[in-house]
């Protein structure tokens, strides 16, 4: 069950004393969220909005809502990043799993002892950090090295996000194969895909592992294919994500010069939520580069082809005549 850290929003409030507050968070905790909304308004009686847009992560905090709303405080809830507070407003709040992985560590410990893999670099997302030390403890038990990916930027130890990967992709000549614990293919498939070693995924609800090399090869293919359907447009649409944290209005404009040069025409897109649907309201456009999230251009079906920042970088490469092997295999994909 994930417990959302209501003691530490409620010594927020107590010590700063907001007049009203916004909490928003990943959908699937929206339930929990009315909750600790509820509980703040009943206890300091403020108001307390539920912020009901999709926020990915810390790169999509929505504080414009919080603006529009005239709140003191926003409580971004589940994307724990080594900062407490962005900005005056923005406070981070943990919403962390309190299920473990014996079950699922010991199954996976003892089947797997017999595949001369010696050495694991344990990774997880947000939810499951406090399962990383006792995990450790319990695979040095059954004689694996375990090691553990440093700090860097927004991640702690041996936290991955969908696009940035530092922990896990500096320990990469030093294991065997990299252990993410959680239900998230969405992280394991990245990690797999930005260093190419074997990489497995314990689920602890189902009690199962699943190694998830062979999906990051189909996901890498789909990534290929695209930029080379690409290499054939002749009106390229740059997209400007307008989340905060997934603005780059200046790596939009240098590819555009790029490409310009390249002999692409180019228009210039700004949007919140790039989806299918908004693509197919504009005209004469065969391909999209999206410069927010890259994995909206990796794990979406688009009818066009629409491009990451890597992939775009990758296309400049085939344009110049260069090779673009491993141009996935890098520490952030933006
Ligand atoms: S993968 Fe997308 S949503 Fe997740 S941290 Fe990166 S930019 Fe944000």
């Amino acid at each position: 069950m994930i417990l959302i850290d209501e003691e530490k929003i409620f010594e927020i409030i107590n010590r700063r004393k907001p007049l009203s507050v916004a909490i928003n968070g990943p959908e699937a905790l929206f339930p929990k969220i009315q909750d600790t909304a509820k509980k703040i308004m009943k206890i300091f009686a403020i108001p307390a909005y539920v912020i009901g847009d999709p926020c990915w992560g810390s790169c999509d905090l929505n504080t414009h809502a919080a603006d529009v709303l005239g709140v003191d405080l926003l409580f971004n809830v589940a994307h724990t990043i080594s900062f407490e507070t962005l900005g005056t407003k923005v406070v981070m709040i943990n919403a962390y799993d309190d299920i473990t992985f014996t079950k699922i560590v010991t199954k996976f410990a003892t089947e797997i002892n017999n595949k001369h893999i010696k050495s694991i670099g344990l990774v997880t997302d947000s939810q499951h950090l406090t399962q990383i030390e006792p995990v450790k403890k319990l695979f040095e038990k059954f004689g694996f090295k375990v090691i553990i990916g440093k700090a860097k930027g927004q991640l702690n130890q041996g936290q991955v996000f969908g696009c940035e990967f530092y922990p896990a992709y500096d320990i990469q000549k030093q294991i065997d194969a990299y252990v993410f614990l959680g239900q998230s293919m969405f992280h394991s498939i990245s990690i797999a895909m930005s260093t190419e070693k074997l990489t497995f995924m314990l689920d602890p609800y189902l009690n199962e592992y699943k190694e998830i090399n062979e999906y990051a090869i189909k996901f890498e293919k789909k990534a290929v294919l695209s930029i080379y359907k690409a290499q054939e447009a002749e009106k390229i649409g740059i997209i400007i994500g307008l989340k905060e944290g997934q603005f780059a209005k200046a790596k939009a404009l240098k590819l555009k010069k790029i490409l310009e040069e390249l002999g692409k025409e180019i228009q210039l897109f700004a949007i919140t939520e790039i989806t299918e649907e908004r693509l197919r309201n504009f005209k004469d456009i065969d391909a999209y580069i999206q410069v927010a999230c890259p994995r909206i251009a990796t794990d979406n079906h688009f009818t066009k082809p629409v491009l990451s920042v890597p992939q775009a970088e990758a296309l400049i490469k085939i344009l110049k005549h260069q090779p673009i092997e491993n141009f996935l295999q890098i520490r952030h994909w933006l």
